[in-house]
């Protein structure tokens, strides 16, 4: 039996709510590791539209039928939270060149913070490029149908 390290990803956001740009980021990131814990970094100091419950919510029902994947709300430094659940990897996904200028000083950061944990990214499937949670905040704010943007799993929330 193989004694080498389970290789866990922490996927870090604030899911206010989850899209199906999200939910493609997980799934596609499943065959690369043991187990995906998508974490709801509750920063306190920013007001959300959904509240905390309610993301955590959607998230559990999105991933139930995934059996890598465990959902997990956290505070405090995102590679802090990693090394309690012993992830060794911070998954995110990019969208565009300014995503990447904000994550690339994010991932060195917590890299010098703690250099045992790699961020991994993904690029985003071309067709949810689009697909932001603000934009579902908003069309939802003014009574819009958001449906084509969250989860198959989650549509009868909103
Ligand atoms: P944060 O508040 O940390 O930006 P988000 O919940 O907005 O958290 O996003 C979490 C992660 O998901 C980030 O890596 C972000 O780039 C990625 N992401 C957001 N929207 C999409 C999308 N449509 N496709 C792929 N990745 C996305």
């Amino acid at each position: 039996m193989s004694t080498s390290k389970q290789k866990i990803a922490v996927f870090p956001g604030s899911f206010d709510p989850i899209t199906k740009g999200h939910e493609a980021i997980v799934k596609r990131a499943l065959p690369l590791f043991d187990k995906v814990i998508i974490a709801i970094g509750n920063n306190t100091e920013k007001n959300k539209y959904f509240t905390l419950e309610q993301r955590k919510l959607y998230l559990e029902k999105t991933f139930a039928h995934l059996p890598k994947t465990e959902i997990a709300v956290f505070e405090g430094l995102t590679v802090n939270f990693c090394q309690s659940v012993g992830a060794n990897f911070i998954l995110r996904g990019l969208r565009s060149v300014s995503d990447f200028e904000f994550e690339k000083n994010i991932a060195q950061i917590n890299r010098s913070l703690n250099e045992e944990i790699e961020t991994v990214f993904l690029l985003t499937d071309p067709e949810y490029i689009a697909f932001t949670s603000t934009i579902v905040r908003d069309i939802h704010k003014y009574g819009g149908n958001v449906k084509l943007l969250v989860p198959d799993a989650i549509e009868g929330y909103f």
